[in-house]
């Protein structure tokens, strides 16, 4: 059986050193009990070697993650969610809490998710108390950021998404995962050019320190996903659409 090693990241003195990838897919509010299929199909495809050169994820709708995690819990496979409510329980109808998440077989949450945050108003207090709440339930926060196409064009870009994390980050001490996610890459197929990733890398690097992985997440597919991780900075990448289809999903983790 492959097995994961859940959490690797070395950056000695500020550069870079041997960073094992975080590919994390997030199938947002798609997939059936069919979907399960995939899951087997990628499980499959991936060799011990896959396994030692990234830890993969799935952050599944919540209605399936017991049963993801119930048959492929104990493979190469990890398994998070999409939210967590800030709170551990309590009258808050149709949300789920980093606990349940926990008790349901996840390891990590997104937190401040750009459709969450425009699409639920989520603000950066927010999401640092959803983050802090995932820590608290012994998940690993994965923490969104990005910056919408308007904000790039009055090159306000790096100072969007700075103060995004200086305001989302949480206070808790734990492993958090920062996903560079421009909102203009988002589902639109365009991805940015390697000056821009790196200019922005670099400037969310510095602001989160060296021992932290940052992922990038905006229409990475298997075609272009070996350009992306050719930009040193990146430690990974959020997937969404090309999560759905074990053959791409698996095109982005071998490449
Ligand atoms: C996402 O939703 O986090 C995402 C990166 O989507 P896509 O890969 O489809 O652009």
């Amino acid at each position: 059986m492959l097995r994961h090693v859940t959490s690797v990241t070395i950056i000695i003195g500020g550069v870079d050193a041997v960073v094992k990838r975080l590919i994390a897919g997030n199938w947002k509010m798609f997939g059936l009990r069919s979907a399960c299929n995939e899951l087997e199909k990628l499980q499959n495809m991936m060799t011990p070697r896959d396994a030692e050169r990234a830890d993969v994820l799935i952050c599944p709708p919540p209605t399936l993650l017991t049963t993801l995690t119930d048959r492929y819990g104990e493979g190469p496979i990890l398994f998070g969610g999409q939210d967590c409510h800030p709170l551990e329980y309590g009258a808050f109808t149709g949300d789920v809490s980093a606990e349940q998440l926990k008790d349901a077989g996840a390891t990590h949450c997104i937190v401040g998710h750009s459709e969450r945050r425009q699409g639920y108003s989520e603000t950066n207090t927010l999401v640092r108390r959803k983050a802090e709440a995932a820590h608290r339930a012994g998940l690993v926060p994965i923490v969104c950021v990005g910056e919408t196409r308007g904000e790039r064009v009055v090159c306000q870009a790096s100072q969007v998404v700075i103060a995004q994390i200086e305001a989302s980050m949480p206070t808790t001490s734990g492993e958090v995962v920062v996903a560079y996610e421009p909102i203009w890459a988002v589902g639109t197929g365009v991805i940015p050019d390697n000056e821009t990733l790196e200019e922005m890398l670099s400037a969310i690097r510095e602001t989160v320190g060296g021992d932290r992985r940052i992922l990038y997440g905006g229409s990475v597919k298997p075609h272009n996903a070996a350009h992306i991780f050719s930009v040193p900075q990146v430690n990974g990448a959020l997937i969404g659409g090309a999560s759905l289809k074990a053959e791409d999903f698996y095109g982005i983790i071998a490449a």
